[in-house]
C-alpha cells in the first residue's frame, strides 16, 4: 500500500481550534487559569496593539521602568515608532495594554492581574512627576504624567 502523504493526511482531520494555534504565553507570577484568560483575550480582541504575549511584554516593560529602585524622577518617552513592537518603548503604551487587557477579562483573572500591576502603579506615581499642561479630562491618569524628550 502506497504511504500516504501528510499533507493528504492532515486534510480529512478537522481544522485546529483557535486555541492550538499557538501555545499561550506563561506569565510569572500569574495563575494557569489567568495566562489562559489573558490569552484568550489577547487573540480574539479586534485591536493592533493586542496579541499573543503582549500582557507580558507589557508588565516586563512597566518593571523594567521601574528599575532599579532609586528616588531620581523618571520620565516617559514618547514613541518614535508606533509599530505594535516599538511602542512598548514607552512605558504608558504598555499601561495601555494593561489597562486593555484588564477590560477585556473576567472579574477573577480581572483581579489576579491587577494586583500585580497595583505595586508597579503606585511605583510609578512615586517615580513620575504629574504634567501641568496634561488633558485632565480625556488622558488617563499615566498618560498625565511629565514626558521627557524624545531619545536622541
Ligand atoms: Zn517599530
Amino acid at each position: 500500500m502506497p504511504r500516504s502523504r501528510p499533507g493528504a493526511l492532515r486534510a480529512g482531520l478537522p481544522r485546529p481550534r483557535l486555541w492550538t494555534r499557538r501555545f499561550p504565553v506563561k506569565i510569572p507570577g500569574l495563575s494557569a487559569r489567568t495566562g489562559l484568560a489573558v490569552y484568550r483575550g489577547e487573540v480574539l480582541a479586534n485591536d493592533y496593539d493586542l496579541f499573543p504575549g503582549a500582557t507580558k511584554d507589557a508588565l516586563l516593560r512597566y518593571r523594567e521602568f521601574l528599575t532599579p529602585v532609586s528616588r531620581r524622577p523618571r520620565h516617559p518617552q514618547p514613541i518614535v515608532c508606533s509599530c505594535r513592537h516599538c511602542s512598548f518603548d514607552d512605558v504608558t503604551h504598555a499601561r495601555d495594554v494593561l489597562d486593555r487587557v484588564l477590560g477585556l477579562l473576567p472579574t477573577r483573572a480581572r483581579a489576579e492581574l491587577g494586583r500585580r500591576v497595583a505595586p508597579l502603579d503606585a511605583a510609578f506615581l512615586k517615580r513620575t512627576l504629574p504634567d501641568p499642561f496634561a488633558d485632565r479630562r480625556s488622558d488617563a491618569w499615566w498618560n498625565r504624567r511629565l514626558p521627557g524628550g524624545p531619545v536622541a
